[in-house]
């Protein structure tokens, strides 16, 4: 199977069987991201445990896209430092604003290469990057308003 197979079905999987897709009866910060282009509205609650993240969770409604790429972002920064987690953020939100021709080193993103197919289809990049956006206002303080694409 290419790669590109395998992280179609990766992100299937996550689509379908969405990781940490709760409404915990225990969080630190709650934050509604939306993205009125697609109709994507997903609620993220953060646990921090000093000055890392213990978990995140997250609930709501949106596309295939926007749900697995959710899904991934939460395994993703279990654990993290306030610190690492806004780098990892941040390089992927870069990643997803390059040219889908533009090689990237595909081994370094581990989890997160099975959303760069998704800059093949410019509508869906909002829908990718929702999550991510949301999160990182979170981590910097600002959960006063709905996070919003547009
Ligand atoms: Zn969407």
């Amino acid at each position: 199977m290419s790669s590109r197979g395998l992280y179609e079905k990766i992100l299937l999987d996550h689509a379908k069987n969405p990781r940490n897709f709760k409404v915990p009866e225990v969080f630190d910060v709650k934050l509604e991201g939306f993205n009125p282009l697609c109709g994507d509205q997903f609620t993220f609650y953060l646990v921090f445990d000093g000055d890392s993240i213990e978990q995140v969770y997250f609930h709501g409604n949106g596309c295939a896209v926007s749900k697995a790429s959710a899904s991934i972002l939460t395994t993703l920064l279990e654990g993290k430092s306030k610190r690492e987690a806004l780098n990892i953020i941040e390089s992927f939100i870069k990643i997803m604003k390059t040219s889908p021709n533009e090689k990237i080193d595909e081994d370094k993103l581990g989890k997160m290469a099975v959303l760069v197919g998704v800059r093949e289809f410019p509508v869906r990049i909002k829908c990718a990057t929702l999550p991510w956006h949301t999160v990182e206002k979170i981590i910097q303080g600002e959960t006063h308003s709905v996070v919003s694409t547009e």
